[in-house]
């Protein structure tokens, strides 16, 4: 019997089944050589954890290719400790204006409105 998942259960896998015992995305484009290493747990924060696996990193963010990606997953080991280099999201501040309002909501009909 083959020991290799039917492709039915690859083509399901989501991010929070990998993210679940805190495994590393590894992608590599074999076209440039470059791996990059992922904390599942990033990327199903990133994505939303129901995101397929099979839909991410289908093209080189380098290169463009498609056709040299590989995407597996493995546990961090002790060699990795202070040594492995991972690619993390990095918290951007996006500013929107809105109007003030003193407790976050805006006041009840009748009650004080600003005068135009
Ligand atoms: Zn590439």
């Amino acid at each position: 019997m083959s020991m290799t998942p039917s492709r039915r259960l690859v083509d399901s896998l989501t991010i929070a089944d990998i993210a679940i015992d805190g495994r590393l995305f590894v992608v590599r484009c074999n076209h440039c050589r470059r791996t990059t290493y992922f904390l599942a747990s990033d990327l199903a924060t990133y994505y939303g954890p129901q995101t397929l696996i099979n839909t991410l990193f289908n093209r080189c963010s380098q290169c463009g290719k498609r056709e040299y990606m590989k995407v597996t997953h493995r546990l961090p080991d002790l060699d990795d400790d202070g040594a492995l280099t991972i690619r993390r999201p990095k918290q951007i501040w996006r500013w929107t204006d809105e109007i003030y309002w003193q407790d976050g909501k805006p006041p009840s009909r009748g009650q004080f409105r600003p005068k135009r």
